[in-house]
Protein backbone atom coordinates (compact mmCIF):
# COMPACT_ATOMS: atom_id res chain seq x y z
CA UNK A 1 0.00 0.00 0.00
CA UNK A 2 1.32 3.23 -1.13
CA UNK A 3 0.87 7.10 -0.43
CA UNK A 4 2.77 9.55 -2.43
CA UNK A 5 3.48 12.90 -0.96
CA UNK A 6 0.48 15.18 -1.66
CA UNK A 7 -0.18 17.13 -4.86
CA UNK A 8 -0.06 21.00 -5.36
CA UNK A 9 -3.62 21.26 -6.08
CA UNK A 10 -5.98 23.61 -4.41
CA UNK A 11 -9.41 22.37 -3.75
CA UNK A 12 -11.86 23.14 -6.88
CA UNK A 13 -14.66 25.02 -5.57
CA UNK A 14 -17.91 23.38 -7.08
CA UNK A 15 -20.96 25.69 -7.70
CA UNK A 16 -25.14 24.51 -8.48
CA UNK A 17 -25.78 25.63 -11.95
CA UNK A 18 -29.05 27.50 -12.73
CA UNK A 19 -30.81 28.82 -15.30
CA UNK A 20 -27.39 28.72 -17.00
CA UNK A 21 -25.83 30.83 -14.06
CA UNK A 22 -22.92 29.04 -11.69
CA UNK A 23 -24.15 30.15 -8.04
CA UNK A 24 -21.48 29.33 -5.07
CA UNK A 25 -22.59 28.62 -1.91
CA UNK A 26 -21.01 27.30 1.71
CA UNK A 27 -20.70 23.81 1.64
CA UNK A 28 -18.82 20.61 2.08
CA UNK A 29 -15.00 19.90 1.70
CA UNK A 30 -14.28 16.71 0.13
CA UNK A 31 -10.98 15.16 1.04
CA UNK A 32 -8.84 12.57 -1.37
CA UNK A 33 -9.44 8.95 0.15
CA UNK A 34 -5.87 8.52 -0.72
CA UNK A 35 -4.46 11.29 0.73
CA UNK A 36 -6.05 12.09 4.42
CA UNK A 37 -5.82 16.27 4.15
CA UNK A 38 -5.86 16.48 0.79
CA UNK A 39 -9.05 18.71 0.01
CA UNK A 40 -10.14 17.87 -3.30
CA UNK A 41 -13.13 20.24 -3.66
CA UNK A 42 -15.55 21.86 -2.05
CA UNK A 43 -19.56 21.47 -2.88
CA UNK A 44 -22.68 23.83 -2.03
CA UNK A 45 -25.18 22.74 0.05
CA UNK A 46 -28.31 23.57 -1.58
CA UNK A 47 -31.83 23.88 0.14
CA UNK A 48 -35.51 22.87 -1.42
CA UNK A 49 -35.82 26.95 -2.47
CA UNK A 50 -32.72 26.27 -4.62
CA UNK A 51 -34.26 23.43 -5.83
CA UNK A 52 -38.12 25.27 -6.56
CA UNK A 53 -35.97 27.92 -8.60
CA UNK A 54 -33.89 25.08 -10.86
CA UNK A 55 -37.62 23.18 -11.25
CA UNK A 56 -38.84 26.55 -12.57
CA UNK A 57 -35.99 27.18 -15.07
CA UNK A 58 -35.93 23.79 -16.06
CA UNK A 59 -39.66 24.27 -17.02
CA UNK A 60 -39.57 27.70 -18.67
CA UNK A 61 -36.63 26.24 -20.90
CA UNK A 62 -38.75 23.23 -21.76
CA UNK A 63 -41.19 24.69 -24.38
CA UNK A 64 -37.99 25.66 -26.63
CA UNK A 65 -36.46 23.36 -26.26
CA UNK A 66 -38.80 20.24 -27.00
CA UNK A 67 -39.42 22.01 -30.26
CA UNK A 68 -35.84 22.71 -31.36
CA UNK A 69 -35.48 19.45 -34.02
CA UNK A 70 -33.68 16.85 -32.14
CA UNK A 71 -30.73 16.28 -34.60
CA UNK A 72 -29.78 20.01 -33.81
CA UNK A 73 -30.19 18.94 -30.27
CA UNK A 74 -27.91 15.96 -30.94
CA UNK A 75 -25.79 18.61 -32.41
CA UNK A 76 -25.02 19.91 -28.97
CA UNK A 77 -24.76 16.60 -27.39
CA UNK A 78 -21.79 15.79 -30.00
CA UNK A 79 -20.07 19.07 -29.18
CA UNK A 80 -20.46 18.34 -25.26
CA UNK A 81 -18.85 15.10 -26.42
CA UNK A 82 -15.49 16.39 -27.90
CA UNK A 83 -15.38 18.71 -25.34
CA UNK A 84 -15.21 16.20 -22.55
CA UNK A 85 -13.08 13.55 -25.01
CA UNK A 86 -10.90 16.68 -24.99
CA UNK A 87 -10.74 17.18 -21.30
CA UNK A 88 -10.52 13.82 -20.45
CA UNK A 89 -7.05 13.67 -18.74
CA UNK A 90 -8.18 16.58 -16.46
CA UNK A 91 -11.49 14.83 -15.75
CA UNK A 92 -9.92 11.45 -15.05
CA UNK A 93 -7.77 12.85 -12.47
CA UNK A 94 -10.46 14.86 -10.72
CA UNK A 95 -12.69 11.66 -10.34
CA UNK A 96 -9.55 9.94 -9.16
CA UNK A 97 -8.93 11.97 -6.33
CA UNK A 98 -12.10 12.48 -5.59
CA UNK A 99 -13.46 8.78 -5.76
CA UNK A 100 -10.31 7.15 -5.04
CA UNK A 101 -11.13 4.79 -7.95
CA UNK A 102 -7.69 4.12 -10.66
CA UNK A 103 -6.39 6.45 -13.21
CA UNK A 104 -7.29 3.85 -15.63
CA UNK A 105 -10.70 3.21 -14.04
CA UNK A 106 -11.43 7.04 -14.12
CA UNK A 107 -10.32 7.21 -17.66
CA UNK A 108 -12.78 4.21 -19.20
CA UNK A 109 -15.49 6.33 -16.91
CA UNK A 110 -15.05 9.43 -18.82
CA UNK A 111 -14.49 7.53 -21.80
CA UNK A 112 -17.39 6.03 -21.48
CA UNK A 113 -19.10 9.00 -20.95
CA UNK A 114 -17.98 10.50 -23.79
CA UNK A 115 -19.08 7.76 -26.10
CA UNK A 116 -22.90 7.82 -24.41
CA UNK A 117 -22.99 11.34 -25.53
CA UNK A 118 -22.14 10.51 -29.08
CA UNK A 119 -24.74 7.49 -28.90
CA UNK A 120 -27.54 9.74 -27.52
CA UNK A 121 -26.46 12.21 -29.99
CA UNK A 122 -27.04 9.51 -32.76
CA UNK A 123 -30.16 8.87 -31.60
CA UNK A 124 -31.70 11.94 -31.91
CA UNK A 125 -31.74 11.15 -35.59
CA UNK A 126 -33.98 8.05 -34.85
CA UNK A 127 -36.70 9.96 -32.61
CA UNK A 128 -39.28 8.30 -34.77
CA UNK A 129 -42.83 6.45 -33.99
CA UNK A 130 -44.93 3.93 -36.24
CA UNK A 131 -47.53 4.34 -38.98
CA UNK A 132 -50.52 1.79 -38.54
CA UNK A 133 -52.96 0.26 -40.70
CA UNK A 134 -56.59 2.05 -39.66
CA UNK A 135 -60.05 0.10 -40.00
CA UNK A 136 -61.37 3.63 -40.67
CA UNK A 137 -61.37 4.42 -44.51
CA UNK A 138 -58.91 7.61 -45.02
CA UNK A 139 -57.78 7.72 -42.11
CA UNK A 140 -53.94 7.87 -41.32
CA UNK A 141 -53.35 6.16 -38.22
CA UNK A 142 -49.20 6.73 -36.13
CA UNK A 143 -47.12 7.68 -33.76
CA UNK A 144 -45.21 10.12 -31.79
CA UNK A 145 -42.49 9.64 -29.14
CA UNK A 146 -42.47 13.13 -27.15
CA UNK A 147 -40.87 14.63 -24.25
CA UNK A 148 -41.97 14.51 -20.75
CA UNK A 149 -41.18 17.66 -19.94
CA UNK A 150 -38.71 19.07 -16.85
CA UNK A 151 -37.03 15.74 -15.59
CA UNK A 152 -35.59 14.54 -12.02
CA UNK A 153 -32.38 12.96 -12.49
CA UNK A 154 -30.56 12.08 -8.80
CA UNK A 155 -27.26 9.91 -8.79
CA UNK A 156 -24.46 7.93 -6.62
CA UNK A 157 -21.10 8.78 -5.83
CA UNK A 158 -19.48 5.62 -7.70
CA UNK A 159 -20.07 6.69 -11.47
CA UNK A 160 -19.90 10.27 -11.27
CA UNK A 161 -19.45 10.80 -14.77
CA UNK A 162 -21.00 7.93 -16.31
CA UNK A 163 -23.69 7.54 -14.33
CA UNK A 164 -24.84 11.59 -14.74
CA UNK A 165 -24.04 11.54 -18.71
CA UNK A 166 -25.62 7.82 -19.23
CA UNK A 167 -29.26 10.00 -17.62
CA UNK A 168 -29.10 13.17 -18.95
CA UNK A 169 -28.18 12.56 -22.67
CA UNK A 170 -30.96 10.10 -23.73
CA UNK A 171 -33.63 12.44 -21.55
CA UNK A 172 -32.03 15.97 -23.14
CA UNK A 173 -31.86 14.41 -26.81
CA UNK A 174 -35.47 13.20 -26.14
CA UNK A 175 -36.07 16.97 -25.66
CA UNK A 176 -36.65 16.74 -22.00
CA UNK A 177 -34.84 19.97 -19.83
CA UNK A 178 -32.93 18.62 -16.86
CA UNK A 179 -32.32 19.15 -12.91
CA UNK A 180 -29.28 16.73 -11.48
CA UNK A 181 -28.94 16.38 -8.14
CA UNK A 182 -25.58 14.05 -7.60
CA UNK A 183 -24.12 13.15 -5.09
CA UNK A 184 -21.81 15.32 -3.23
CA UNK A 185 -18.83 13.42 -2.19
CA UNK A 186 -17.78 13.41 -5.99
CA UNK A 187 -19.38 16.51 -6.77
CA UNK A 188 -15.81 17.90 -8.98
CA UNK A 189 -16.33 14.92 -10.93
CA UNK A 190 -20.03 15.32 -12.12
CA UNK A 191 -19.23 19.33 -11.96
CA UNK A 192 -16.76 18.42 -15.65
CA UNK A 193 -19.84 17.05 -17.16
CA UNK A 194 -21.79 20.10 -16.41
CA UNK A 195 -19.39 22.47 -17.75
CA UNK A 196 -18.90 20.29 -21.20
CA UNK A 197 -22.81 20.65 -21.60
CA UNK A 198 -22.77 24.05 -20.52
CA UNK A 199 -19.77 25.03 -23.15
CA UNK A 200 -21.44 23.24 -26.45
CA UNK A 201 -23.83 25.90 -26.22
CA UNK A 202 -26.67 23.82 -24.05
CA UNK A 203 -29.48 27.31 -23.48
CA UNK A 204 -30.38 28.33 -20.58
CA UNK A 205 -32.43 26.11 -18.34
CA UNK A 206 -31.95 23.25 -20.40
CA UNK A 207 -29.88 21.60 -17.95
CA UNK A 208 -29.68 22.32 -14.38
CA UNK A 209 -27.28 20.96 -11.43
CA UNK A 210 -28.47 21.05 -7.87
CA UNK A 211 -26.37 19.98 -5.06
CA UNK A 212 -26.82 19.10 -1.18
CA UNK A 213 -28.29 16.46 0.96
CA UNK A 214 -30.80 13.90 0.19
CA UNK A 215 -32.97 14.28 2.82
CA UNK A 216 -33.54 18.01 1.35
CA UNK A 217 -32.19 18.67 -1.98
CA UNK A 218 -33.13 14.87 -3.32
CA UNK A 219 -36.63 14.60 -1.64
CA UNK A 220 -37.46 18.40 -2.89
CA UNK A 221 -36.71 17.12 -6.03
CA UNK A 222 -38.75 13.91 -6.38
CA UNK A 223 -42.07 15.72 -4.90
CA UNK A 224 -42.23 18.71 -6.77
CA UNK A 225 -44.97 18.57 -8.83
CA UNK A 226 -43.76 19.86 -11.89
CA UNK A 227 -41.30 17.10 -12.56
CA UNK A 228 -42.76 15.06 -14.73
CA UNK A 229 -40.54 12.31 -14.44
CA UNK A 230 -37.72 10.99 -11.48
CA UNK A 231 -34.56 8.66 -12.66
CA UNK A 232 -32.55 7.45 -9.57
CA UNK A 233 -29.51 5.30 -9.39
CA UNK A 234 -28.42 4.64 -5.35
CA UNK A 235 -29.20 2.20 -2.76
CA UNK A 236 -32.43 0.32 -2.83
CA UNK A 237 -33.18 1.85 0.59
CA UNK A 238 -33.28 4.78 -0.63
CA UNK A 239 -34.96 4.05 -4.02
CA UNK A 240 -37.79 2.74 -1.98
CA UNK A 241 -38.32 6.20 -0.05
CA UNK A 242 -37.69 7.91 -3.77
CA UNK A 243 -40.85 5.66 -5.50
CA UNK A 244 -43.11 5.97 -2.56
CA UNK A 245 -42.30 9.90 -2.72
CA UNK A 246 -43.42 9.70 -6.62
CA UNK A 247 -46.04 7.23 -6.24
CA UNK A 248 -48.06 9.83 -3.85
CA UNK A 249 -48.07 12.35 -7.19
CA UNK A 250 -48.07 9.55 -9.67
CA UNK A 251 -44.62 11.00 -11.37
CA UNK A 252 -42.87 8.11 -13.68
CA UNK A 253 -40.17 7.24 -12.34
CA UNK A 254 -36.95 4.78 -12.46
CA UNK A 255 -35.08 2.92 -10.14
CA UNK A 256 -31.93 1.23 -10.56
CA UNK A 257 -30.68 0.00 -7.32
CA UNK A 258 -27.65 -2.22 -5.62
CA UNK A 259 -26.79 -6.05 -6.71
CA UNK A 260 -25.14 -9.11 -5.24
CA UNK A 261 -23.94 -10.10 -8.42
CA UNK A 262 -22.75 -13.71 -8.98
CA UNK A 263 -20.43 -15.45 -11.10
CA UNK A 264 -20.58 -19.22 -11.43
CA UNK A 265 -17.11 -21.50 -11.63
CA UNK A 266 -18.27 -24.86 -13.66
CA UNK A 267 -15.78 -27.52 -13.14
CA UNK A 268 -14.44 -27.36 -16.86
CA UNK A 269 -13.20 -23.93 -17.08
CA UNK A 270 -9.75 -23.48 -16.25
CA UNK A 271 -9.34 -22.18 -12.54
CA UNK A 272 -6.55 -19.55 -13.46
CA UNK A 273 -8.82 -17.73 -15.70
CA UNK A 274 -11.91 -18.38 -14.29
CA UNK A 275 -10.46 -17.03 -10.94
CA UNK A 276 -8.67 -14.21 -12.98
CA UNK A 277 -12.70 -12.77 -14.42
CA UNK A 278 -13.58 -13.39 -10.22
CA UNK A 279 -10.89 -10.91 -9.05
CA UNK A 280 -10.98 -8.18 -11.82
CA UNK A 281 -14.96 -8.17 -11.15
CA UNK A 282 -14.53 -7.97 -7.61
CA UNK A 283 -11.70 -5.78 -6.90
CA UNK A 284 -11.68 -3.46 -10.42
CA UNK A 285 -13.26 -0.02 -8.75
CA UNK A 286 -12.52 -1.71 -5.70
CA UNK A 287 -15.73 -3.29 -5.74
CA UNK A 288 -17.53 -0.30 -5.56
CA UNK A 289 -19.54 -1.51 -8.69
CA UNK A 290 -23.06 -2.06 -8.69
CA UNK A 291 -22.27 -4.72 -11.32
CA UNK A 292 -19.17 -5.87 -9.22
CA UNK A 293 -18.69 -9.56 -8.60
CA UNK A 294 -19.15 -10.15 -4.81
CA UNK A 295 -20.24 -14.20 -4.83
CA UNK A 296 -18.01 -17.08 -6.56
CA UNK A 297 -20.25 -20.37 -6.68
CA UNK A 298 -17.89 -23.40 -6.99
CA UNK A 299 -18.80 -26.95 -7.04
CA UNK A 300 -16.70 -29.42 -4.96
CA UNK A 301 -14.77 -30.94 -8.04
CA UNK A 302 -13.44 -27.20 -8.78
CA UNK A 303 -13.61 -25.69 -5.10
CA UNK A 304 -9.95 -26.54 -3.85
CA UNK A 305 -8.61 -25.27 -7.08
CA UNK A 306 -10.59 -22.23 -7.78
CA UNK A 307 -9.73 -20.94 -4.06
CA UNK A 308 -6.13 -21.36 -4.35
CA UNK A 309 -6.19 -19.30 -7.75
CA UNK A 310 -8.37 -16.82 -6.09
CA UNK A 311 -6.49 -16.57 -3.13
CA UNK A 312 -3.16 -15.94 -5.35
CA UNK A 313 -4.70 -13.63 -7.36
CA UNK A 314 -5.89 -11.26 -4.73
CA UNK A 315 -3.16 -11.57 -2.38
CA UNK A 316 -0.92 -10.19 -5.74
CA UNK A 317 -2.66 -7.00 -5.93
CA UNK A 318 -1.27 -3.73 -5.50
CA UNK A 319 -3.31 -1.50 -3.51
CA UNK A 320 -2.34 2.28 -3.59
CA UNK A 321 -2.99 5.94 -4.66
CA UNK A 322 -5.56 5.53 -8.09
CA UNK A 323 -2.80 8.23 -9.21
CA UNK A 324 0.08 6.01 -8.93
CA UNK A 325 1.08 4.08 -12.03
CA UNK A 326 0.64 0.10 -11.03
CA UNK A 327 -2.12 0.72 -8.04
CA UNK A 328 -4.51 -2.36 -9.25
CA UNK A 329 -7.22 -1.12 -6.22
CA UNK A 330 -7.59 2.40 -5.03
CA UNK A 331 -8.87 2.90 -1.70
CA UNK A 332 -12.30 2.58 -0.17
CA UNK A 333 -14.71 5.91 -0.46
CA UNK A 334 -15.11 6.57 2.80
CA UNK A 335 -14.59 5.55 6.35
CA UNK A 336 -18.27 5.35 6.42
CA UNK A 337 -17.87 2.62 3.49
CA UNK A 338 -15.03 0.79 5.42
CA UNK A 339 -16.48 0.33 8.35
CA UNK A 340 -19.26 -1.38 6.51
CA UNK A 341 -17.15 -3.55 4.47
CA UNK A 342 -15.35 -4.73 7.93
CA UNK A 343 -18.59 -5.11 9.43
CA UNK A 344 -19.64 -7.56 7.15
CA UNK A 345 -16.06 -9.17 7.08
CA UNK A 346 -16.17 -9.73 11.02
CA UNK A 347 -19.67 -11.05 11.04
CA UNK A 348 -19.04 -13.45 7.97
CA UNK A 349 -16.23 -15.19 10.13
CA UNK A 350 -18.21 -14.93 13.07
CA UNK A 351 -20.50 -17.07 10.90
CA UNK A 352 -17.94 -19.80 10.00
CA UNK A 353 -16.41 -18.24 6.84
CA UNK A 354 -12.79 -18.55 6.38
CA UNK A 355 -10.42 -15.86 5.45
CA UNK A 356 -7.87 -16.97 2.70
CA UNK A 357 -7.22 -13.32 2.08
CA UNK A 358 -6.92 -9.94 3.23
CA UNK A 359 -9.54 -9.13 5.82
CA UNK A 360 -7.29 -5.76 7.36
CA UNK A 361 -6.98 -1.52 6.26
CA UNK A 362 -4.29 0.99 6.78
CA UNK A 363 -6.30 4.19 6.40
CA UNK A 364 -9.24 4.03 3.49
CA UNK A 365 -6.62 1.21 2.00
CA UNK A 366 -8.35 -2.06 2.40
CA UNK A 367 -6.79 -5.10 1.37
CA UNK A 368 -8.90 -7.54 -0.94
CA UNK A 369 -10.78 -9.66 0.80
CA UNK A 370 -11.37 -13.53 -0.05
CA UNK A 371 -14.01 -15.47 2.37
CA UNK A 372 -14.42 -19.12 1.22
CA UNK A 373 -16.79 -21.72 2.83
CA UNK A 374 -19.44 -18.85 3.16
CA UNK A 375 -23.38 -20.17 3.71
CA UNK A 376 -25.18 -18.97 0.99
CA UNK A 377 -28.02 -17.61 3.76
CA UNK A 378 -25.40 -15.72 5.34
CA UNK A 379 -25.35 -11.99 5.59
CA UNK A 380 -22.52 -11.28 3.08
CA UNK A 381 -23.80 -14.64 0.65
CA UNK A 382 -27.02 -12.15 0.70
CA UNK A 383 -26.69 -8.34 0.91
CA UNK A 384 -24.76 -5.73 -0.84
CA UNK A 385 -21.42 -4.91 0.69
CA UNK A 386 -20.12 -2.35 -1.52
CA UNK A 387 -16.95 -2.82 -0.98
CA UNK A 388 -13.72 -5.56 -1.97
CA UNK A 389 -15.00 -8.20 -0.39
CA UNK A 390 -15.28 -11.68 -2.12
CA UNK A 391 -17.56 -14.58 -1.00
CA UNK A 392 -16.78 -18.24 -2.07
CA UNK A 393 -20.29 -20.51 -1.69
CA UNK A 394 -19.80 -24.05 -2.31
CA UNK A 395 -22.72 -25.97 -3.57
CA UNK A 396 -23.27 -29.92 -4.83
CA UNK A 397 -24.11 -29.25 -8.68
CA UNK A 398 -25.07 -26.70 -11.40
CA UNK A 399 -28.40 -27.06 -10.67
CA UNK A 400 -27.61 -26.18 -7.13
CA UNK A 401 -25.59 -23.25 -8.14
CA UNK A 402 -28.30 -21.58 -10.20
CA UNK A 403 -31.01 -21.74 -7.52
CA UNK A 404 -28.02 -19.96 -5.31
CA UNK A 405 -27.23 -17.18 -7.70
CA UNK A 406 -31.16 -16.46 -7.75
CA UNK A 407 -31.80 -16.86 -3.95
CA UNK A 408 -31.00 -13.18 -3.19
CA UNK A 409 -32.84 -10.25 -2.99
CA UNK A 410 -30.81 -8.47 -5.73
CA UNK A 411 -31.03 -9.53 -9.53
CA UNK A 412 -28.90 -6.88 -11.04
CA UNK A 413 -25.89 -9.40 -12.91
CA UNK A 414 -25.33 -12.86 -13.08
CA UNK A 415 -22.48 -14.60 -14.89
CA UNK A 416 -20.99 -18.58 -15.33
CA UNK A 417 -18.11 -19.55 -16.85
CA UNK A 418 -18.03 -22.71 -18.44
CA UNK A 419 -17.63 -24.35 -22.23
CA UNK A 420 -20.61 -26.47 -21.73
CA UNK A 421 -23.02 -24.64 -24.16
CA UNK A 422 -25.99 -26.29 -22.82
CA UNK A 423 -24.60 -25.24 -19.55
CA UNK A 424 -24.76 -21.70 -20.39
CA UNK A 425 -28.13 -21.55 -22.04
CA UNK A 426 -29.71 -23.23 -18.97
CA UNK A 427 -28.20 -20.81 -17.04
CA UNK A 428 -28.99 -17.89 -18.75
CA UNK A 429 -32.31 -18.63 -19.30
CA UNK A 430 -33.02 -19.38 -15.11
CA UNK A 431 -31.28 -16.41 -13.83
CA UNK A 432 -33.43 -14.23 -12.78
CA UNK A 433 -31.20 -10.84 -13.42
CA UNK A 434 -31.31 -8.37 -15.58
CA UNK A 435 -27.92 -9.01 -16.97
CA UNK A 436 -26.21 -11.96 -17.94
CA UNK A 437 -22.31 -12.86 -18.55
CA UNK A 438 -20.90 -15.86 -19.66
CA UNK A 439 -17.52 -16.01 -19.81
CA UNK A 440 -17.18 -12.34 -19.40
CA UNK A 441 -16.49 -9.59 -16.31
CA UNK A 442 -20.01 -9.04 -14.55
CA UNK A 443 -18.48 -5.48 -14.38
CA UNK A 444 -18.97 -3.12 -17.66
CA UNK A 445 -21.83 -2.67 -20.01
CA UNK A 446 -21.84 -1.70 -23.94
CA UNK A 447 -23.36 1.67 -24.14
CA UNK A 448 -25.84 0.54 -27.34
CA UNK A 449 -27.02 -2.43 -24.59
CA UNK A 450 -30.27 -2.15 -22.34
CA UNK A 451 -28.96 -2.28 -18.42
CA UNK A 452 -30.93 -2.48 -15.31
CA UNK A 453 -32.03 -5.14 -12.50
CA UNK A 454 -35.07 -7.08 -11.47
CA UNK A 455 -36.21 -7.93 -7.96
CA UNK A 456 -34.65 -5.75 -5.41
CA UNK A 457 -32.04 -4.30 -8.07
CA UNK A 458 -34.72 -2.20 -9.45
CA UNK A 459 -38.20 -1.10 -10.24
CA UNK A 460 -38.28 -2.95 -12.88
CA UNK A 461 -40.40 -1.01 -15.55
CA UNK A 462 -37.60 1.21 -17.74
CA UNK A 463 -34.14 0.10 -18.82
CA UNK A 464 -31.11 2.11 -18.79
CA UNK A 465 -28.63 2.84 -21.60
CA UNK A 466 -29.03 1.94 -25.28
CA UNK A 467 -31.71 2.77 -27.55
CA UNK A 468 -34.35 1.35 -24.68
CA UNK A 469 -33.16 4.41 -22.51
CA UNK A 470 -35.45 6.75 -24.82
CA UNK A 471 -38.93 4.97 -23.37
CA UNK A 472 -38.44 6.59 -20.30
CA UNK A 473 -37.80 9.40 -21.41
CA UNK A 474 -40.80 9.87 -24.25
CA UNK A 475 -44.23 9.14 -24.01
CA UNK A 476 -46.11 8.14 -27.08
CA UNK A 477 -49.18 9.95 -28.39
CA UNK A 478 -51.50 8.35 -31.17
CA UNK A 479 -52.68 10.37 -33.81
CA UNK A 480 -55.49 9.41 -35.87
CA UNK A 481 -55.67 12.09 -39.24
CA UNK A 482 -59.03 11.56 -41.84
CA UNK A 483 -58.31 12.89 -44.58
P1 LIG B 1 -27.48 6.42 -1.98
O1 LIG B 1 -28.79 5.74 -2.18
O2 LIG B 1 -27.04 6.71 -0.60
O3 LIG B 1 -27.53 7.86 -2.70
C1 LIG B 1 -27.81 8.01 -4.07
C2 LIG B 1 -28.28 9.43 -4.34
O4 LIG B 1 -29.55 9.62 -3.70
C3 LIG B 1 -27.35 10.51 -3.78
O5 LIG B 1 -27.32 11.61 -4.67
C4 LIG B 1 -28.06 10.90 -2.49
O6 LIG B 1 -27.76 12.20 -2.04
C5 LIG B 1 -29.52 10.78 -2.89
N1 LIG B 1 -30.47 10.61 -1.79
C6 LIG B 1 -30.22 10.13 -0.53
N2 LIG B 1 -31.36 10.13 0.19
C7 LIG B 1 -32.34 10.61 -0.62
C8 LIG B 1 -33.74 10.83 -0.45
N3 LIG B 1 -34.36 10.58 0.72
N4 LIG B 1 -34.45 11.31 -1.49
C9 LIG B 1 -33.85 11.56 -2.68
N5 LIG B 1 -32.53 11.37 -2.89
C10 LIG B 1 -31.78 10.91 -1.88
O7 LIG B 1 -26.40 5.60 -2.81
P2 LIG B 1 -24.81 5.82 -2.89
O8 LIG B 1 -24.19 5.40 -1.61
O9 LIG B 1 -24.52 7.18 -3.41
O10 LIG B 1 -24.44 4.77 -4.06
C11 LIG B 1 -24.22 3.42 -3.86
C12 LIG B 1 -25.44 2.61 -4.23
O11 LIG B 1 -25.81 2.85 -5.57
C13 LIG B 1 -25.19 1.11 -4.16
O12 LIG B 1 -26.28 0.47 -3.55
C14 LIG B 1 -25.07 0.69 -5.63
O13 LIG B 1 -25.37 -0.65 -5.89
C15 LIG B 1 -26.04 1.62 -6.26
N6 LIG B 1 -25.77 1.75 -7.70
C16 LIG B 1 -26.61 1.14 -8.57
C17 LIG B 1 -26.36 1.21 -9.94
C18 LIG B 1 -27.29 0.59 -10.94
O14 LIG B 1 -27.24 0.97 -12.10
N7 LIG B 1 -28.11 -0.36 -10.56
C19 LIG B 1 -25.23 1.90 -10.40
C20 LIG B 1 -24.38 2.50 -9.47
C21 LIG B 1 -24.67 2.42 -8.12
Amino acid sequence: MTTSAPLEVSPIEVRHLIGGRWLPGAGEERQNPARPGEVVSTSPDGDSSLVEDAVTRACDAFPEWAQTPAPMRGELLRRAADLLEARADRAARTLSREEGKTLREAGDEVGRGVRMLRFYAGETWRLGGITLPSMTPRTELSTVREPLGAVGIITPWNFPVAIPVWKTAPALAAGNTVVLKPASLTAASTAVVAECLVDAGLPAGVFNLVYGSGARVGEALVTDERIAAISFTGSTAVGRRVNELAARRMARVQLELGGKNTMVVLPDADPEQAADLCVRGAFGLTGQACTATSRVIVLPENEEAVIEALRRQTSALAVGDGLDEGTQMGPVVSHQQLATDLRYVGEALADGATLEAGGDHSDLFMRPTLLSRVGPQSAIAQEEVFGPVLAVVTVQDAAEALAVANNTPYGLVTGIITNDLAAAMEFSRGAQAGVVKVNRLTTGTDVNAPFGGVKASSNDLFREQGVTAMEFYTRVKTVYLGY
